[in-house]
């Protein structure tokens, strides 16, 4: 039989094994904040628990962990893109950034990615997997041992698309945010999606007081649909409709990302269209200069996003321009891989 991945149980769940198997259920709690809080990620450590019960876990658990395979260090900011190798050997990147206010870490939910957008290097070698909860959590367990901090922000903003892999997404999130866990409130979260209208509908339904960001990059469907081929599936007005619906169920504003590409979507007209589209919407939208990838050829013009955001602003949307982190090692959004051969194609950035 195969071992349970533990680090992707809930407490309930943790106790109902223990007690399936003959175990005391108070023990669950123990063994909880060993991982969680503790990070102690060896059996043989737990030092309150039995020898006997170590051993008994040990044949009925695996800790799914992950190694780092390498590390790197942005020349311009203290970003650092880590290329972590799942036990499967398969591989995710993982970003630590640092603000003013704390550390914030953008992770990964899947190896590869299958929704397919143009301007997005995680696409490029397409899908392999969906990540484990377990996987998606000890991204930032193992950045924050490694790098010594706390992490006070999580970003749902680094391969994959997290509402292809929901059921997995929500059980991380409740393990990041459990009270007797990590205890990490899920305000401080943010999770971007290209938009599975079916799925944004669901998490409305959760009300997990995260906020829901959307890539939503041209405001009309023909355009939107040649660079998001998502777009083709579910169209702007029933993501709009979902959106709303968010808003409406959960109280929270929406962010819509939106990359500025020369030649795509960076008119005056595209602006105009895009304050029609979102007035009257409680939303904020994040302006975001398109970040390199090799393979496209897409680029923005710095003045180009400024212009775009003042028109936005006199028709009254709410627009802010992101600060780029972490180009130099291609940390920056959009660039994160699943291919390890990827990072020796590397210039930028102190490699470790
Ligand atoms: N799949 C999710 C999350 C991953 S991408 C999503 O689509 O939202 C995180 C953000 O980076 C998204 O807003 C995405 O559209 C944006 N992005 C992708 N490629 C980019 C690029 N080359 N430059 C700037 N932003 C990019």
């Amino acid at each position: 039989m195969d071992k349970i991945d533990i680090l992707s149980l809930d407490l309930n769940e943790l106790e109902d094994i223990l007690a399936a198997n003959g175990e005391k259920k108070f023990r669950a709690k123990q063994i909880f904040q060993w991982l969680h809080v503790k990070r102690v990620f060896d059996f043989d450590k737990m030092t309150d628990i039995s020898v006997q019960l170590r051993q008994r876990l040990k044949e009925i658990f695996c800790i799914n962990g992950l190694f780092t395979q390498k590390k790197l260090e942005s020349c311009m900011d203290n970003t650092v893109k880590y290329l972590y190798r799942l036990s499967d050997g398969n591989f995710v990147e993982t970003v630590l950034m640092e603000y003013s206010y704390g550390h914030s870490i953008c992770v990964s939910t899947q190896v590869g990615c299958k929704m397919g957008c143009r301007f997005c290097a995680s696409a490029i070698a397409g899908f392999v997997r969906s990540l484990e909860p377990s996987e998606i959590l000890m991204q930032i367990y193992e950045t924050e041992r490694d790098a010594g901090v706390h992490v006070s922000g999580v970003v749902l903003m680094g391969i994959g698309e997290p509402l292809d892999n929901f059921d997995n997404v929500v059980k991380f999130l409740s393990l990041l945010s459990h009270k007797d866990g990590n205890n990490l409130s899920l305000r401080h979260v943010s999770l971007s999606t290209c938009g599975i209208v079916p799925r944004i509908y669901d998490l409305a339904e959760l009300k997990l007081g995260l906020t829901l960001s959307v890539s939503l990059h041209c405001p009309d469907d023909k355009g939107r649909s040649e660079i998001m081929p998502v777009n083709r599936t579910y169209h702007i007005d029933s993501l709009i409709q979902a959106c709303r619906d968010y808003i409406d169920k959960t109280g929270r504003r929406v962010t819509f990302e939106y990359a500025v590409i020369d030649g795509v979507n960076s008119s005056d007209n595209d602006a105009d269209k895009l304050a029609d589209l979102l007035r009257g919407i409680n939303c904020h939208v994040n302006l975001i200069p398109v970040n390199k990838v090799k393979e496209r050829n897409y680029h923005t013009a710095r003045s180009g996003v400024a212009d775009f955001a003042k028109r936005l602003g006199k028709r009254g949307i709410n627009a802010t321009v992101r600060r780029t982190l972490g180009s130099d090692i291609e940390a920056a959004c959009g660039q994160l891989r699943r291919d390890a051969a990827e990072h020796d194609n590397l210039n930028g950035g102190a490699v470790k």
